[in-house]
């Protein structure tokens, strides 16, 4: 069957449901989400995964240095009209507003560990909400922000439960998958998805940003992220964010070569970031960044979406440009 004919994966889950793909219950949903990912991916498939987020916040008036966690309670409607604007541009797969959403990670950014639960929880119901059974739902976690032992003072098991405290409220939020993101360190990456797979059994992703050096800021290869992270269990690994996006098809390349069974994610920048009157602004537009497309697809990339500096028209792009059109 061809699925891309079809609009993808959503459009013939709708054509052979008879009713709303989400009027089953949830649990049973869950498990058949779970299947139905895993089994998209497993026949060689692809799925276009969502944009940028805080900085679309930003625009919308979140202030600088605010985390934009707690608009998951406080902006609700902002955030669900982010992640709309990204299904409806075509997005299969959007990302809770959860980057930073770990206990460690919330005490760091403002004394807001004690509102781990509510902070998850309100993204995972604004998103699954928008979504309304047209995307898959990751709930996102993100690095904690620490270095780990014996570098920094981050200990592995505080890490491993940390994680697993938010993956557990992901996860009993109703999230179709975990999508560990934006990971430098390899130790810390075990960790988040040691902790992830004890609180869960839903499907993990998780990928690494690299510098155009092909390595991460700590000095970690592709081939070491395919060879240590695949076997313990992901569904998908691969790159997100990063130095622009001329290294992604030789990084992807790595991790098939390491680990040739291997799922793997382009999700890059919108190009180089630069200064423009004291705003950030990232050098590929929406066409310019789906030219590109077709080479991540061309080295092994499945889940192809973007990170900063991205927006809902450079999903719309990407998704014309790998025939995933809604
Ligand atoms: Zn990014």
């Amino acid at each position: 069957m061809d699925i891309r004919a079809n609009g993808g994966i959503f459009g013939i889950l709708a054509a052979q449901s008879d009713g709303p793909i989400r009027a089953a219950p949830v649990l049973i949903r869950g498990m058949d989400m779970r299947i139905q990912l895993e089994m998209h991916l497993q026949q060689g498939n692809h799925l276009v995964a969502d944009g940028a987020m805080g900085s679309m916040l930003q625009d919308m008036g979140l202030p600088a240095g605010t985390p934009p966690e707690i608009w998951n309670l406080e902006h609700p409607e902002e955030v669900a009209s982010v992640h709309r604007a990204y299904v409806e541009a075509g997005a299969e797969v959007i990302l809770t507003n959860t980057l930073g959403g770990t206990r460690l990670r919330l005490d760091h950014l403002g004394d807001l560990g004690a509102r781990v639960a509510e902070l998850n929880e309100a993204g995972a119901r604004v998103a699954r909400r928008a979504a309304d059974g047209r995307a898959f739902v990751a709930g996102d976690v993100g690095p904690i922000g620490e270095l780990m032992a014996p570098l920094g003072e981050l200990q592995y098991t505080d890490a491993v439960n940390s994680y697993s405290e938010q993956a557990r409220i992901l996860a009993d939020s109703g999230v179709d998958l975990i999508w560990i993101e934006t990971m430098n360190d390899l130790q810390e990456a075990q960790a988040a998805i040691e902790g992830a797979r004890h609180a869960t059994d839903l499907p993990i992703f998780c990928s690494f940003s690299f510098t155009r050096r092909s390595r991460t800021i700590m000095g970690v290869t592709p081939e070491q992220v395919a060879r240590t992270l695949w076997p313990l269990g992901l569904a998908a690994v691969g790159a997100n964010c990063g130095e622009g996006v001329e290294h992604i098809p030789g990084v992807l390349q790595a991790m098939k070569k390491a680990q040739p069974e291997a799922i793997l994610i382009a999700k890059p920048n919108a190009g180089i970031p630069h200064l423009e009157a004291g705003r950030t602004v990232f050098d590929l537009g929406p066409d310019d960044l789906a030219a590109y497309a077709p080479r991540f697809v061309e080295a092994g990339a499945q889940i192809i979406g973007a990170c900063c500096g991205s927006t809902p028209a450079h999903i719309s792009a990407i998704a014309a440009a790998i025939g995933n059109q809604r």
